[in-house]
């Protein structure tokens, strides 16, 4: 293992917190797929136990504290693929069988993209989307890395996920925060609002500090992705403006993909490397700061 995780946090279970999403939020209209993960209690007591942790200690201080560390992005110089190939180092070793490695979950979600005749930025957006992941690989907890985002520095929706976790935030009980706009003016955007903090923020600034020519609907799902509270449940309409409202349908668009697009079949990563050599030598050249 290369990697320096904290102990007593395994990172090969990183990838349950997707497929908590996933059984959160079935395709509307459709019975949950049969095939995907069953949850026992064990597996949601760690999703509980995750959010705990993730409402607790995703304050406002703590989110200043992160872009400060991470935004100034020194910690390595990665290419796209060297970080694939580095946050593939992520496995689920215990549950060889039915969990994907991240690359796989990578290609599925831009493969099913691609199916669909999207696009090539919409593929390789598929492609890139989780690679903020690697903040785990930095050391970060799971609880400050992956999970739904939600925004600080205002009143906690009660449509975040277990909501009743965020009494126990002393940003809860701050007056300067716990108000609907908080530190905030109303209509502000969501770009001029932080958010938990995680993978897909961090993935954000190493894309466009990079000079990343992705269009803009592209660096809304990776922004936005984990963001639940807003592109599911339609709260925050104080703080959020029409560009947002306008880019609300690609960020929901691209959600179908990144949950629903698992499957057990294997992508082969030796038929389609070429082809995402290419998307990345269009939009993401050479070595990115990280
Ligand atoms: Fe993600
Ligand atoms: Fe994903």
């Amino acid at each position: 293992m290369d990697h320096h995780a904290p102990s007593g946090n395994p990172l090969s279970r990183l990838d349950d917190w997707d497929d908590f999403v996933e059984a959160r939020y079935p395709v509307p209209g459709e019975k949950a797929k049969e095939d995907y993960r069953k949850y026992d209690s064990s597996t949601r007591d760690g999703v509980r136990e995750f959010y705990q942790l993730n409402h607790r200690y995703q304050t406002y201080d703590f989110v200043q504290e992160k872009k400060r560390t991470y935004l100034p992005l020194q910690k390595r110089e990665m290419t796209v693929l060297e970080a694939v190939e580095y946050l593939n180092t992520l496995v689920d070793d215990s549950d060889p069988d039915i969990s994907l490695s991240q690359r796989e979950h990578l290609l599925q979600t831009a493969e099913a993209i691609r199916a669909d005749g999207h696009d090539d930025w919409f593929v390789l957006t598929g492609f890139i989307h989780d690679l903020g992941k690697v903040l785990c690989l930095f050391g970060e907890p799971q609880w400050a890395v992956v999970g739904d985002t939600f925004p600080v520095g205002c009143a906690f929706s009660n449509r975040i996920v277990y909501p009743e976790f965020l009494q126990d935030n002393p940003d809860s009980r701050n007056p300067r925060f716990n108000t609907p706009l908080g530190v905030y003016e109303r209509g502000c955007g969501l770009k001029n609002i932080h958010l938990s903090w995680g993978h897909d923020e961090y993935l954000f600034h190493v894309i466009t500090q990079a000079g990343c020519s992705l269009p803009e609907p592209a660096q809304y799902m990776i922004r936005y992705h984990s963001c639940y509270p807003w592109h599911r449940e339609n709260e925050y309409q104080d703080l959020v403006d029409d560009h947002d409202r306008e880019m609300l349908p690609w960020v929901m668009k691209f959600n179908q993909y990144d949950l629903y697009s698992k499957s057990p079949n294997r992508p082969d990563w030796s038929q389609l490397s070429d082809y995402y050599t290419s998307l990345i030598e269009k939009y993401l050249p050479g070595k990115l700061a990280w």
